[in-house]
């Protein structure tokens, strides 16, 4: 069994349409990525697969889909106009740009090798900004958002007096956010132009140690039941020195990514700094009434904060094996959870000819409105399994004759390689089970 290696992750995105470089006939753009057919389709699903689990299985949690560009005081209330910033020294001989925390300010600059080349740290703003309107002033200027959080707390007041929420309770919000990144390295993992699951949850001031605990426990058993290894996942807490400023405690989940331990989500006890600094520089009252205690106050908030793009590089790189066969062959897999790849049935007829074919590709019709299906008909079955295996399709339906006699079908799936017979008018009904009760065979 071979490990995932970047190198191989990158390429089988490349060669099966699951991810390409931004603008990739122009030379590219650093950090920015283009999701292709099939990568498209696995960041909605793992996006679906969030939201349904996250809005659809709480009666608690609402969603959001708040706009990237917002009012500008929002920035400055949030702290990221003074704060978001990470320190950058400039290599004075080849004018490369470096994190200070990140290299060794008393070695040669990793570029050029010029020794005492680095110019003094100085705070660099990883947000983009752009202007508004017909006229580039001061005024006009506005950023794009670095996190979705930010959307959520200014609809707080919006939410609470429209729907009927009651503390305890959550919004949850999926979308883009950009930071002006300096290291982007390891494919999609860190990129200028993102996407955020998040999910901010208020609670009333004193409870929120135990809300911290319980979406610790929830978001830990959300990659579980997404199907991701959890020798692969583990905990990572926040030092004095790396909580940020407003937290009162922060905790990550780390994904062995092929490049070692790597952040994945943070859970953070962000206590009630956002909606106070919104009260702030808002003027409007954020509080909250407690109907039936008569209480006002400010909400803590608990917030779960995921990449989703990074989310595609974890699905991508716990689903790759590569597996040598008896017969020493190799066989790429992707091992998917079924609820989330890209495509969940190909259908094959044996061979085009003698109706097979017809038969096929109407039940393939067929299929379509439960699953998404995939309809291949050219060459040999077992390259034709070994393509799926690739993009990770965890069920194959063969037609063959016997289909023509009694109407079953052979049913392969995906990382046991076993083959089953099923009655036609069964398929559905087999494949919605065996997703349901899907676990992991290597
Ligand atoms: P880092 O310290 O790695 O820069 P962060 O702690 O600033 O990340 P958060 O602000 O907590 O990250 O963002 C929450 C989540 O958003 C991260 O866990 C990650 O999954 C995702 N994320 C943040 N920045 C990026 C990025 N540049 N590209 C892709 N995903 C990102």
């Amino acid at each position: 069994m071979a490990e995932a290696t970047m190198d191989k992750i990158v390429s089988l995105c490349k060669r099966r349409g699951f991810i390409f470089q931004s603008s990739e006939i122009y030379g590219g753009l650093a950090g920015s990525w283009d999701y292709g057919p099939l990568g498209v389709q696995l960041k909605n699903n793992i996006r679906d697969f969030w939201w349904k689990e996250m809005t659809q299985m709480y009666d608690n949690i609402v969603g959001l889909d708040a706009a990237i560009l917002m009012h500008p005081k929002v920035w400055e209330a949030s702290g990221h106009i003074k704060n978001f910033t990470d320190p950058l020294v400039d290599c004075k001989q080849c004018k490369s740009r470096f994190r200070a925390d990140q290299i060794d300010l008393e070695a040669a600059c990793p570029n050029c090798g010029t020794k005492d080349s680095f110019t003094q740290p100085r705070n660099f703003n990883l947000m983009f900004s752009t202007h508004i309107g017909s006229v580039e002033d001061e005024g006009s200027l506005i950023y794009l958002r670095p996190e979705t959080a930010q959307g959520i707390y200014a609809d707080f007041k919006s939410v609470v007096q429209s729907s009927r929420v009651k503390v305890p309770f959550g919004i949850a919000q999926v979308g883009k956010a950009f930071r002006n990144e300096i290291t982007t390295k390891s494919f999609i993992f860190r990129s200028v132009e993102f996407e955020q699951m998040e999910m901010q949850f208020f609670v009333k001031p004193g409870e929120d140690d135990k809300w911290f605990s319980f979406w610790r426990e929830e978001r830990l058993k959300f990659y579980h039941k997404m199907g991701i290894k959890p020798t692969s996942l583990r905990w990572h807490q926040h030092g004095p020195d790396e909580l940020a400023f407003y937290a009162k405690e922060a905790f990550d989940i780390q994904f062995l990514f092929p490049m070692g331990w790597q952040e994945l989500e943070g859970v953070h006890n962000r206590t009630d700094y956002d909606l106070s600094q919104h009260q702030i520089f808002s003027g409007k009252d954020l509080t909250y009434l407690d109907q039936e205690t008569n209480e006002r106050f400010v909400p803590y908030v608990v917030e779960t904060s995921a990449g989703l793009t990074r989310n595609v590089l974890m699905a991508l790189s716990d689903a790759y094996e590569e597996q040598t066969l008896e017969n020493n062959e190799v066989r790429t897999v992707l091992h998917f959870h079924p609820a989330i790849a890209p495509v969940t049935v190909a259908v094959l007829p044996l061979v085009k000819k003698d109706g097979l074919g017809e038969v096929a590709s109407k039940l393939d019709k067929e299929l379509r409105e439960d699953f998404t299906t995939f309809y291949d008909q050219n060459g040999a079955i077992g390259r034709r399994y070994r393509r799926m295996d690739e993009i990770g399709t965890p069920y194959c339906i063969t037609v063959d004759y016997q289909t023509l006699e009694d109407n079953s079908v052979t049913l392969r799936y995906r990382d046991s390689m076993k083959q089953i017979r099923v009655s036609m008018n069964q398929i559905v009904q087999e494949i919605r089970t065996a997703t349901k009760n899907y676990k992991r065979v290597e």
